[in-house]
């Protein structure tokens, strides 16, 4: 070829930055950990499955190990007693990751106002999208992964995210 031509090499060439191409490739692939408790995790069911189809946002692949996920999605009730758990399994989550809170029962204890239930878990994780409803209608979800998918087009792409949040599980 000869590359003296600059029509040519227009055609052969595509210039970008590391940045640009790591999150495009984390866009597209987000592998969702659900922590399904109650009601809203049968919303997520519907979500995964064929009429709403998460695929189409490539977050169809669903792990059951926090080591392979870097989405958590929290879809039910806490109670205090589940907190410890939902904390190990974020903490065994590698970096970058990102946490959904679905419907007002993981967002801040919806109507469990008592002493079992976790008001919000964001009082031992950190939350990057709350997804109002009781229970929120599947639209309502994959509007929050797209959303995580916009929010992750503007980070940093090789930092721990939340180094800063301290949740009431931290340094005890
Ligand atoms: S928010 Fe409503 S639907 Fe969802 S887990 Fe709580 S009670 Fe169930």
């Amino acid at each position: 070829m000869d590359v003296s031509n600059t029509h040519l090499l227009d055609e052969a060439v595509v210039t970008t930055t590391l940045d640009a191409i790591v999150n495009w490739g984390r866009e597209a692939s987000l592998w969702p950990f659900v922590f399904g408790t109650a009601c809203c995790a049968i919303e997520f069911m519907a979500t995964a499955a064929s009429r709403y189809d998460i695929s189409r946002f490539g977050a169809e692949v669903l792990r059951f190990s926090p080591r392979h996920a870097d989405l958590l999605i929290v879809a039910g009730t806490v109670s205090y007693k589940q907190a410890p758990i939902l904390k190990q399994i974020y903490d065994q989550m590698p970096e970058p990751k990102w946490v959904i809170a679905v419907g007002a029962c993981a967002s801040t204890g919806g109507f469990y106002d008592n002493y079992t239930t976790l008001q919000g878990i964001d009082e031992i994780v950190p939350v990057d999208v709350y997804v109002a409803g009781c229970p929120p209608r599947p639209e309502a979800i994959l509007d929050a992964v797209m959303d995580i998918q916009r929010q992750l087009k503007r980070e940093a792409k090789f930092e721990v995210r939340n180094l800063d949040f301290k949740g009431k599980l931290d340094d005890v």
